[in-house]
Formats: structure tokens, C-alpha cells, sequence
């Protein structure tokens, strides 16, 4: 195999080739987990008026401590019609509009209600739960910024500045297609040799989470003619990952086909541990991956590699993976050659995360990976990481 290239370059050079899809609009009711293209503005002032945040009696502030003839009754969504006259107060529930005149609310349980008065014995204090028209964003103002990756409380943001719909990239259409005689889909019964597939539906499952709309390809058999047949169409998508035939053996066919179908190879081979012979190409607009076999290097390639492409032809300002921080719980041994992504589960402790590598760290042990929720990044070199050594992870979860 020819040099390595490091993680940085192999996705630098990933990234350079992930030009952001073209925009759509998008409602906000399917709006989690998209990206937008433009920023959104504020529709109108919010809160919209003056509101109260508490059910009690809206009064000026003046006129307390006091007895107050209770003349007006706001309830949410029905503002009073007219002014709080001098001298009473309003009845008013969370979320009414306080009344022009009025610059207080006393909390009901603050007061005694009786033959149409209502007795505060505490001086108010003037805007005191008073919800300020526009206190949380003017009209016009920006909500949230382009390139952000929608969650539940921007979601709640842009609906309740009245932004009903959005422009975003659309989703990218992504082929997923495992290559390997042996492959049978979990269900069926296998015979001797034969393993069943565990790569597709877990590459879909990471990529689905990243916003793309998959396209599960049947499996393939490792035959010239059937890889053809198969990639031919699966290069129709805006990004193809292949599983499966991408390392050394005289069954690997899926670069070779591929460049006859005019990919033409960007690179293959990253200093990794696992994932080492992955591969990554471009045929047109395509972005074409090939992640090793091994369900282990499989799910380590598309996490690193695939789920930021994604997120760039969506326009993620910053669609690099993200790092968290902690320390090691054991003493872990370098790859002199490659940065290792050690499976190990994380451990709260006083001042850190603590990072506990689980047994059975081999590329096909996907059963023991899945017992993990952090993948932990250890820097080629020589020797070992000590116990207690920071490093970088990135959460599974
Ligand atoms: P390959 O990259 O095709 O050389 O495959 C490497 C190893 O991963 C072999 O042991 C394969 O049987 C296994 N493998 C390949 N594809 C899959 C898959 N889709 N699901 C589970 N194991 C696989
Ligand atoms: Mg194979």
C-alpha cells in the first residue's frame, strides 16, 4: 500500500470536494435536524406585548400596598379593551396582556380577593413579572444563523418568532451498498462460511442520523460483472459508500470497477486503526466512498469521513466531527503508524471524564464496540499513553 495519509488530509480532502447542495424550502414542522441556508428573522416582536408571568392582578406599582377594586378580568389571548383606570386593578392570567396603565403584577398568592377588591399588603415593585414586548428578540432581528443544524430549542425559537418555513440545502441522497459473498441479510439462515450484514443498516443508521435520505442497495457478490451492475446505479446518488473490497485481496474489487466506471480516486489508504484501506473518490458530482469491511472500521470510517461530508453538503458551518475532552482510565499502547480509535465507555468522575477502553478491541467485534459510547483518539507514536493521560473523544451517542 502506498503512504498513509493522516486523518486532517484524508478529510481536508474530503471536505474540498463537498459543494453544498442546492436550497429548498423547508416547513418548520420537518425542520429538526436541518440546516439553514439563509438566517431567519424574528416576524414580529416577542414576546408580541407586554405580557404577565404570573396568574394574579396587574396594578401600578404606585398604588401599592393597598386595596384596589378588581375591574378588569384578562385572560390569554384576550387582552383587555380598555386602560386600567387609576385607583383598580386587572385580574390577569400568565401569558395576558397587561393592561396600558398597569406596570406590575402581583402573584395571586400575594393577595386576598374579597367583595370585588383585592388587598396587597407589600409594596410592588414597577415591571415586576412584567414580560417586556420584544425582551427576547425584535422584530426583524436574526433568530438563528445559516450554516446551524436545527434542534429542538431553535425549532422552538423560529416557530415562536413565527418563522414558519425556511430555506435549507436539501438532504443528500445517499447509496449505501455492502460488497461480500458471505453477506446474508440477519433473518436468513446462514450456511457454512457465510456471516450476515451487519454494515449496511449500520452506515445507514449513521448517515440517516446525519440528515441524508438513504438508499439501501441490495448486497452484492464479489463478481466483476454484478459490482458493475450495482455501482453503475448506485453512482446516481449525490454520495455513494461502499462496505467491503476495498483492502488487498484478489476479491476486492470495488476500486477497481469503480474506476472503470470513471471514479476517479482521490485517495485510498488513511493512518487509522481501524479503517485503514478506506478508500474516497469523486465521479461527477458523486462523493464515492469505500469503507473497509470489518463492521468495526466500517462504522470508525463513516463516522470520521462520511457524517462530515454530509453535514457540508448540507452547509454545517463547521462539519468536522467534534471532539470532547477526558482522560484515560488504564494505561493505552500507540500505534507506532496510525491514530487508534479505542472503544470505551465514559465514566463521570469529579473534575473529568473518565475514558474505560472495553474488552475486545479487534475490527470485527462489533457486539463488544456496541457495549461502548465513546470512540477515543490515540496519536500514532511510540510507547503508551499513560493512565490519566488527556485526550480527545468523540461521543457515540
Ligand atoms: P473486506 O473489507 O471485504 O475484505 O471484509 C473484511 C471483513 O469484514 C471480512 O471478514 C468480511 O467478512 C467482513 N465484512 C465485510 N462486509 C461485511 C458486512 N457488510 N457485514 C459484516 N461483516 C462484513
Ligand atoms: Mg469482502
Amino acid at each position: 500500500m502506498r503512504e498513509l495519509l493522516s486523518i486532517e488530509d484524508a478529510l481536508g480532502r474530503v471536505l474540498e470536494r463537498a459543494h453544498v447542495l442546492e436550497p429548498e424550502s423547508v416547513p418548520i414542522a420537518e425542520g429538526a435536524g436541518r440546516v439553514l441556508a439563509e438566517p431567519a428573522v424574528a416576524q414580529v416582536d416577542l414576546p408580541p406585548f407586554a405580557s404577565s408571568a404570573m396568574d394574579g392582578f396587574a396594578v401600578r406599582a404606585a398604588e401599592t400596598p393597598g386595596a384596589l377594586p378588581v375591574v378588569l378580568h384578562v385572560a390569554a389571548g384576550r387582552p383587555a379593551s380598555e386602560p386600567l383606570p387609576e385607583g383598580a386593578a386587572a385580574a390577569i392570567a400568565t401569558g395576558g396582556a397587561v393592561p396600558e396603565g398597569a406596570d406590575a403584577v402581583v402573584p395571586v398568592e400575594l393577595t386576598v380577593e374579597h367583595d370585588g377588591r383585592v388587598e396587597i399588603e407589600s409594596e410592588a415593585r414597577s415591571g415586576q413579572h412584567v414580560r417586556p414586548r420584544g425582551g427576547d428578540v425584535r422584530a426583524g432581528e436574526v433568530v438563528v444563523e445559516r450554516g446551524v443544524r436545527l434542534t429542538a430549542p431553535q425549532i422552538g425559537a423560529l416557530a415562536a418568532a413565527g418563522v414558519a418555513e425556511f430555506s435549507c440545502a436539501r438532504r443528500p441522497r445517499v447509496s449505501v451498498l455492502a460488497t461480500g459473498s458471505e453477506l446474508r441479510p440477519p433473518g436468513a439462515t446462514l450456511e457454512a462460511g457465510e456471516i450476515f450484514d451487519s454494515n449496511r443498516v449500520m452506515i445507514a443508521a449513521v448517515l440517516s442520523a446525519s440528515g441524508a435520505v438513504v438508499d439501501l442497495l441490495p448486497v452484492v457478490e464479489d463478481d466483476e460483472e454484478a459490482h458493475r451492475r450495482a455501482l453503475e446505479r448506485a453512482l446516481e446518488a449525490d454520495v455513494l459508500v461502499t462496505s467491503g473490497g476495498v483492502s488487498m485481496g484478489q476479491h476486492d474489487l470495488v476500486r477497481r470497477v469503480e474506476a472503470a466506471l470513471g471514479v476517479e480516486e482521490v485517495f485510498w489508504g488513511v493512518a487509522v486503526k481501524p479503517g485503514k484501506p478506506l478508500s474516497f473518490g469523486v465521479c461527477g458530482r458523486t462523493l464515492v466512498f469505500g469503507l473497509p469491511g470489518n463492521p468495526v472500521s466500517s462504522l470508525v470510517g463513516s463516522v470520521l469521513f462520511v457524517q462530515p461530508a454530509l453535514l457540508a453538503l448540507q452547509g454545517l458551518e463547521d462539519p468536522r466531527p467534534r471532539y470532547e475532552h477526558g482522560q484515560t482510565a488504564t494505561r493505552l499502547r500507540r500505534n507506532a503508524q496510525r491514530d487508534e480509535f479505542v472503544r470505551a465507555r465514559r465514566r463521570s468522575a469529579d473534575t473529568a471524564t473518565l475514558l474505560e477502553p472495553i474488552a475486545g478491541q479487534e475490527s470485527h467485534m462489533i457486539v463488544r464496540a456496541a457495549s461502548a459510547d465513546a470512540l477515543v483518539h490515540v496519536p500514532r507514536g511510540e510507547g503508551e499513553l499513560a493512565e490519566g493521560s488527556s485526550v480527545r473523544y468523540l461521543a457515540l451517542d
